[in-house]
């Protein structure tokens, strides 16, 4: 079942980290987390929007919120970022949002544009996810939101990086689900379908080139995400209407898991 053991409404007490909040998103999540009653550290490259964005929801909310202008595809500055949430004990909440991508055949991905993806979508959010989990262990408490997407779920002409790294997100997540199974750590995927966003722009796909049925407004896209969170989720698809299918997917997952480990080669693999 796509269900964790704690099942009360994530509501704050506490520091919220939100990478990539100068947008989309992540600006979603701070506004509802600052709602929920969180104070906000809020983390991405554009400092002057996170200021303007702390500033705003700390008068509205009456929290504190902080804005740190990060790069966190650059190592320097993600290990900054990582050292400095490792360090502090407020944190209780940390989504691992920021994210870019580039729609294009593989072979036509610049280098630069190839470590970026790599750097930010999975070693950034491993880094991250790593600095915080030991301090919600030692605690037993802590909520920690990963922002996969349906491509790591399959992958399109044009989508193979990207979906490789969301793939990534996804197998990571899953593991750190198992690690921390039966403690009160929440550990969730979120994983969005075509979102109305600045990162459309980023890959090179305009989103007026979408068909518009086919795109989720970004404040629905992270009211979903959260009512999944209350409700105990380990894997939300803030998209999907049927929700046993999420459940067929796990069972054909385990299935084909549990048939492997059988010590030979299938047997269509023998000499004839
Ligand atoms: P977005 O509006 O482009 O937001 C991306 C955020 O990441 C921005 O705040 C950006 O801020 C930050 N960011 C980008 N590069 C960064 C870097 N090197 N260092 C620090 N921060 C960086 O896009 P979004 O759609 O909200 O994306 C949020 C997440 O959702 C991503 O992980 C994305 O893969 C995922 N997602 C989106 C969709 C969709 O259709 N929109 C679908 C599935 C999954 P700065 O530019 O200020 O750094």
């Amino acid at each position: 079942m796509n269900q964790q053991s704690n099942n009360n409404i994530v509501n704050g007490a506490g520091t919220a980290v939100i990478t990539g909040a100068s947008s989309g998103l992540g600006r979603v999540y701070a506004e509802r987390l600052a709602q929920r009653g969180y104070d906000l550290l809020l983390v991405a490259r554009r400092g002057d929007r996170l200021d303007a964005i702390a500033k705003e929801l700390g008068t509205r909310y009456s929290i504190k919120a902080r804005a740190l202008a990060a790069d966190l595809a650059a190592a320097a500055d993600l290990d900054g970022v990582a050292d400095a949430i490792a360090a502090d004990d407020s944190i209780t909440l940390l989504v691992n949002n920021a994210g870019t991508s580039h729609l294009a055949p593989a072979e036509q991905t610049p280098l630069p544009v190839l470590a970026s993806l790599l750097n930010l979508n999975i070693t950034a959010l491993t880094r991250l996810s790593l600095a915080v989990l030991p301090g919600f262990r030692t605690r037993n408490h802590g909520t920690l939101i990963n922002i996969g997407s349906v491509l790591g779920f399959t992958s399109i002409p044009g989508s193979s990086i990207y979906s490789g790294t969301k793939s990534f997100v996804l197998g990571f997540t899953m593991g750190l689900q198992n690690e921390f199974a039966g403690t009160n750590v929440r550990i969730q995927l979120v994983a969005p379908a075509s979102t109305a966003t600045e990162i459309w722009e980023i890959s090179g796909v305009p989103l007026a080139s979408l068909d518009p049925a086919t795109v989720m407004d970004a404040a629905q896209c992270v009211d979903a995400a959260l009512a999944g969170l209350d409700q105990g989720e380990l894997i939300t698809l803030p998209s999907l209407e049927t929700a046993v299918l999420l459940d067929d997917y796990e069972q054909a997952r385990q299935a084909l898991v549990g048939a492997i480990n059988r010590g030979q080669p299938g047997s269509r693999y023998l000499p004839r």
